[in-house]
Formats: C-alpha cells, sequence, structure tokens
C-alpha cells in the first residue's frame, strides 16, 4: 500500500490535476469529507489527510510514504529523512519581512536596534536575521501574524505574502523577501529504496504534469 500524506485547503486543490496526471482519484472530496483516510480509485494507493505542517513528520517516519509541503514547512522541519525530488511549482508565494506602513526598518538596522518579530516560521526567521548580523526577539504565534505590530506585540513579522492583501488591510507592508516558496514532493528515504517500482511512475507523471504545466 502506497500512502500519500496532503493537507487539505490550496495544497489539496492545486494537487489533484497531479493526482489525475498519475491516474490517482480519490473516492471523496477531502474538502466536505471528514474522513482522514481517503480510498483511491486504486487498490493500493490511499491518501491521508493532515494539517499542512505535519506533512514532514508523517513522511519522515514512513507513516507516510509520499507528501506535498511547503517550502515554508520543510525548512520549520529540516528535512530528515525526506528525499525532496521534485519541486511542483504549486501554491506559490514568498517569505517576507513586513512591518506598519512608515515604520522606518531601514534606520532600525542601521542603528543596530534590538527587533520584537513574530511569526509562526521561528527557524526561518532566526536563520534570516542572524545571516544579516541582525538581533532580534523572537515571539511564536500560530497565526495571524498581521496583528501582532498593530497591537504593539511585536515591530515586524516574519510570513507568507503572496497578493499583498492582508498586508494592505492592516497597513502593513513588505520591507525584505526572504524567499520563494512552493509546494514539493517529498518521499520517505526508506520508501523509496523498498517501493521504487510503484513511487517511480508516480514521480515521473507529476514530474511530466509540472514540465506540462509551464
Ligand atoms: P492551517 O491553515 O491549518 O493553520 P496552514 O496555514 O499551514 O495550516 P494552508 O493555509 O493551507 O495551511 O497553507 C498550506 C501551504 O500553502 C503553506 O505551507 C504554504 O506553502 C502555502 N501557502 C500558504 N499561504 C499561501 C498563499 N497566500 N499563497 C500561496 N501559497 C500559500
Ligand atoms: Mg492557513
Amino acid at each position: 500500500m502506497i500512502t500519500i500524506a496532503l493537507s487539505k485547503g490550496r495544497i489539496f486543490e492545486e494537487t489533484a490535476p497531479l493526482l489525475a496526471a498519475a491516474g490517482i482519484h480519490a473516492d471523496e472530496e477531502p474538502g466536505s469529507s471528514r474522513k482522514l483516510i481517503l480510498e483511491t480509485n486504486r487498490d493500493d494507493v490511499r491518501l491521508i489527510i493532515v494539517r499542512a505542517s505535519d506533512v514532514p513528520t508523517y513522511v519522515q517516519y514512513g507513516a507516510a510514504d509520499i507528501g506535498i509541503a511547503g517550502k515554508d514547512v520543510l525548512d520549520e522541519h529540516g528535512g530528515t529523512g525526506l528525499y525532496q525530488p521534485l519541486d511542483l511549482q504549486i501554491a506559490k508565494c514568498k517569505m517576507m519581512v513586513a512591518v506598519r506602513e512608515g515604520f522606518d526598518y531601514q534606520a532600525c538596522i542601521s542603528q543596530g536596534a534590538r527587533l520584537k518579530v513574530v511569526t509562526k516560521y521561528v527557524k526561518t526567521a532566526r536563520e534570516h536575521f542572524a545571516q544579516k548580523g541582525m538581533h532580534v526577539d523572537l515571539i511564536k504565534l500560530y497565526g495571524s501574524m498581521e496583528l501582532g505590530p498593530l497591537v504593539g506585540l511585536a515591530d515586524a513579522i516574519v510570513d507568507l505574502v503572496s497578493t499583498g492583501g492582508t498586508l494592505r488591510a492592516n497597513k502593513l507592508e513588505a520591507v525584505e523577501h526572504i524567499g520563494d516558496i512552493s509546494s514539493r514532493l517529498i518521499i520517505n528515504q526508506a520508501s523509496m529504496k523498498l517501493n521504487r517500482e510503484k513511487l517511480q511512475p508516480i514521480l515521473g507523471a507529476f514530474s511530466d504534469a509540472v514540465a506540462g504545466a509551464k
């Protein structure tokens, strides 16, 4: 049995066409089903529906053979035990630093001020500011990072930005680009060796579908 770990929402929507290209169709719609294990048209393939940030964990420990996870999530996880053979070019966005409109971020940097930063991406943020030689106090949040600077919890946020609509709606502006984000196919390293015959065609179909979508 090949188990594929996916998260609901945007990643699933953008993954469904890739699964279809590999001839895999879920028996039920994950959006409406409450089931966490979904059977497919193939007896030897099932899907499990997990939290986006938990996908690498399921694949690392072999509870799933394959997963699809954002680079943001993979950077925080660290990638232990995972192959990352394919950039699926879906769920694209950017990891950015943002501050309140008018807040002089560059002046803070040149004065060596100690910044307070809220983020869900503590590892990514720590590495980014360390590389710049900036001193920051990181505060972990699990969502609605945009609120932090508005209520005095922080000077800046590190978060994903796509259209910038949420930043604008909260009078924040992006001041630094940390990296480009997209979703990646991940495969358990031991499973890739043991199940290569079954996994390789799926990997190949995904790869062709991504190349065809360009
Ligand atoms: P939850 O919403 O359950 O707290 P989550 O926020 O991690 O979890 P999603 O919002 O579905 O889950 O995001 C899943 C992945 O989609 C992220 O890890 C990221 O790679 C990508 N993503 C997040 N926000 C955007 C966006 N605005 N545009 C494009 N891709 C995004
Ligand atoms: Mg979300």
